[in-house]
């Protein structure tokens, strides 16, 4: 006899999180994958050492603390160790904060579309996904974010730039906001791409922090810093919250290998800086590429661009198939693309001038 175990209620309603797609294979064509918005590079040897030497201890429980790397991370930003609650990617990180803010039913509102884990960490935890559309260029539409606001809203994600359009939140938009919502509403400043956003004008969630007490920041060590596949993250918060945050965190989730390479990381920042300046330097001839090829490319203050393709998204999709390139396809919306190598990038405007014939033009 088969007992079939029981689900809560609504779990059938929650999506299933979608990992980027790897590419197809194509013959006679390099495959790349621009569908997870990762570091295109190689990880540093200095962080392949460091990691190689943490691997003789990993018999060993890893610190819960993780002292070394707290205080490194408190030194890059300049605020102290009880400001940081560490988590297996800036992903859990969010998870913790809905976790530890909200009672079941209360309200987690978000741009919509935006990064697709909110309202799925949002269900998960009991609480009421709260998505406000956005903008027609793609950006937070703040005024509307505020108007929705209710008794029950208890954490606010502002995403900057904003995965997946791209679109940069400026500091005056932010501290407008800020001075709209009630005080006692956590906003939530997820710059997993900070490092690529050299918008003149752009909120800095560290400055925000500084100033208003109700916001906590998300950085990750996935992107610019390349550990993606080690999960890393972290929130920088209040004592009050951050103390919270490790509560209800799951014990141990955070490696010593994590921590280690999170740790080498940050010592190689300068070396991790000359990547990121040809990864915004490879954004900007893509984006050019994009435009002048005729295709709807917005601005982006990220490692990847946006286009708003809308109902012409599967013809342009199938493009990027043939050619053995994945990436991020929001059927009826539009399409993601990762900045890569500068290899991979061609390959992507070598299609863009084959694919501006599937699109109207664009003005
Ligand atoms: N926030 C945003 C906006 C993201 O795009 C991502 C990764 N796709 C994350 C958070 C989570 O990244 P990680 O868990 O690897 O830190």
């Amino acid at each position: 006899m088969t007992i079939t175990i029981g689900q809560r209620a609504g779990l059938d309603t929650i999506p299933p999180y979608r990992q980027g797609a790897a590419p197809k294979a194509v013959d006679g064509l390099a495959p790349f994958k621009l569908s997870s918005n990762e570091n295109p590079y190689p990880p540093l040897p200095s962080v392949v050492t460091a990691v190689a030497r943490a691997a003789s201890g990993i018999h060993l429980y890893p610190s819960m603390s993780a002292d070394a790397l707290a205080a490194a991370v408190a030194d890059r930003w300049g605020i102290t160790a009880g400001n940081i609650a560490f988590g297996a990617g800036s992903v859990e990180v969010a998870s913790q904060i809905i976790h530890a803010v909200t009672n079941p039913g209360d309200q987690v509102m978000f741009a919509w579309r935006s990064f697709e884990a909110y309202p799925i960490l949002a269900t998960v935890a009991g609480a009421e996904p709260q998505p406000v559309p956005l903008t027609p260029d793609g950006g937070h539409d703040l005024k509307a974010m505020a108007a929705a606001v209710t008794a029950r809203t208890r954490v606010i994600f502002l995403c900057n730039p904003n995965n997946p359009t791209g679109a940069v939140l400026t500091a005056a938009a932010v501290e407008h906001f800020l001075g709209t919502v009630p005080p006692d509403v956590l906003v939530v400043i997820d710059e997993a791409y900070l490092h690529f956003n050299d918008h003149p004008e752009t909120a800095v969630g560290v400055e925000l922090f500084r100033k208003h007490s109700n916001v906590v920041v998300l950085h990750t060590f996935s992107k610019a810093y390349g550990l993606a596949g080690l999960r890393l993250g972290y929130a920088i918060g209040t004592p009050e919250l951050v103390a919270g945050l490790r509560k209800v965190a799951i014990p141990f989730a955070v490696t010593a290998l994590a921590q280690e390479a999170g740790l080498a990381s940050l010592q190689a920042e300068r070396e991790l800086q000359d990547r990121i300046d040809v990864l915004i330097n490879e954004r900007q001839r893509v984006h050019s590429g994009l435009l002048e090829a005729g295709l709807p490319v917005r601005p982006s203050g990220a490692n990847f661009l946006w286009l708003d393709t809308g109902v012409h998204t599967e013809d342009l999709a199938g493009l990027f198939e043939e050619n053995a390139v994945s990436v991020r396809v929001f059927p009826g919306e539009g399409i993601r693309i990762s900045v890569g190598t500068a290899e991979a990038n061609d390959r992507v405007l070598a299609i863009a001038s084959q694919a501006a014939r599937l699109l109207p033009r664009h003005h």
